[in-house]
């Protein structure tokens, strides 16, 4: 089977030709139909994060496909049926966190494309226990990027606990932030978007930001407690530090920012000031990729045509070119690879 292949940290990846693996007992073997391409995928390949992946690494975790073959024990799915493979590759299902439903910071969790090989290849090995069920009618390729985008983005505005009528604000309207707008306006919230792209903010727009504001000729947190007070929830699913500094002003008092994106690497660090945490009681809550039941949820929205990608198809043969111009900014939604 082809696969793109990270040999080395910071290098490119390369088309290689592997064999196609074999599923264990409570494994699944997928054939690829799509992967989206998220930017967790350049931090790992461009060793961003502690600790790094391993190598060689194939990438992806937006994985949407098909069953080619059933491990040992494997009983809810069958051959042929579509398929998706999020992040969590899989979880320990014994410790405290993944007993309490928060198997989402169980600490000897995998994850797809940076512990385990992911979905930049034809063939792929998934824990059939943590892979979500996708309906026969959709769209594989416009569905792949809820298998990250999506559930993270739909976790994230829970976390807030802004409710039906308040206000939310999306920072940086990227693969993750052009959905999460979507998923609030389906969740019932009022959207204001901030990106330093004007092409993002007019997408944010299209899908029903109510105010949208360009942090690099804008000051966002007076901008948007002028014109509401500041909202009632964030989300931060920009790479820029600066923009979780200003995540906490532009809630209002009470406010919940929730932190999604990982610059990691120099750009792991932030200034704050502890009197507008403290003063406005704001919380800010790290919120990281999703449960398999956010996973079935945000599937859910998707499925019944509430939130839909704005995706860019490409092959895999593209991979770096793509990467570099993630690098730039310069994607307007989310590209998908096209594999099958
Ligand atoms: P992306 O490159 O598609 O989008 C990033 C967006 O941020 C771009 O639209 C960019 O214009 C915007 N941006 C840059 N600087 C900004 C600023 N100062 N203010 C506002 N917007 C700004 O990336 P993505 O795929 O959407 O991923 C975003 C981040 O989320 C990455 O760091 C990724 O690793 C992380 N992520 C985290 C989780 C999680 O579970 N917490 C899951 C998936 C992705
Ligand atoms: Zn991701
Ligand atoms: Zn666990």
């Amino acid at each position: 089977m082809q696969a793109a292949v990270l040999r080395a940290i910071a290098t490119p990846l390369v088309i290689e030709t592997l064999p196609v693996p074999q599923p264990r007992r409570g494994e699944v073997l997928i054939k690829v139909a799509a992967c989206g391409v998220c930017h967790s995928d350049l931090h790992a390949v461009d060793g961003d994060w502690t600790p790094l992946p391993t190598l060689p690494l194939v990438p992806g975790h937006e994985v949407v496909g098909h069953v080619a073959g059933l491990g040992e024990g494997v009983e809810h799915f069958r051959l042929g049926e579509p398929i998706g493979v999020p992040w969590m590759y899989s979880a320990c299902g014994t410790c405290e966190f993944c007993l309490s439903g928060m198997e989402t910071i169980c600490l000897k969790a995998e994850a797809t494309g940076y512990t385990k090989p992911g979905g930049y290849a034809e063939y792929m090995i998934a824990d059939a226990a943590f892979c979500g069920r996708i309906p026969e009618a959709a769209d594989l390729y416009e569905i792949a990027p809820i298998l990250c985008a999506g559930v993270t983005t739909y976790r994230g505005i829970k976390r807030t606990g802004a409710r039906p009528g308040q206000w939310l604000t999306v920072i940086g309207i990227g693969g993750l932030g052009h959905i999460a707008v979507q998923y609030a306006k389906a969740m019932g919230l009022r959207v204001a978007a901030v990106d330093v792209s004007e092409e993002k903010l007019e997408l944010a727009r299209q899908f029903g930001a109510e105010m949208a504001f360009n942090a690099a000729t804008t000051d966002p947190v007076r901008a948007i407690r002028e014109s509401i007070g500041g909202s009632h929830g964030a989300v931060v699913t920009a790479v820029s530090p600066r923009a979780f500094e200003q995540s906490v002003g532009i809630v209002r008092n009470g406010g919940t920012v929730a932190w999604i994106g990982l610059p990691g690497g120099k750009q792991d660090e932030i200034r704050l000031s502890i009197a507008a945490v403290v003063n406005g009681e704001v919380s800010i809550r790290g919120s990281s990729v999703g449960t398999r039941q956010d996973l079935q949820e945000a599937i859910d929205f998707a499925a019944n045509g509430l939130v839909r990608a704005r995706i860019e198809k490409a092959p895999l043969a593209d991979i770096n070119g793509i990467f570099a111009r993630m690098k730039k900014a310069e994607i307007n939604g989310r590209v998908v690879l096209a594999i099958a």
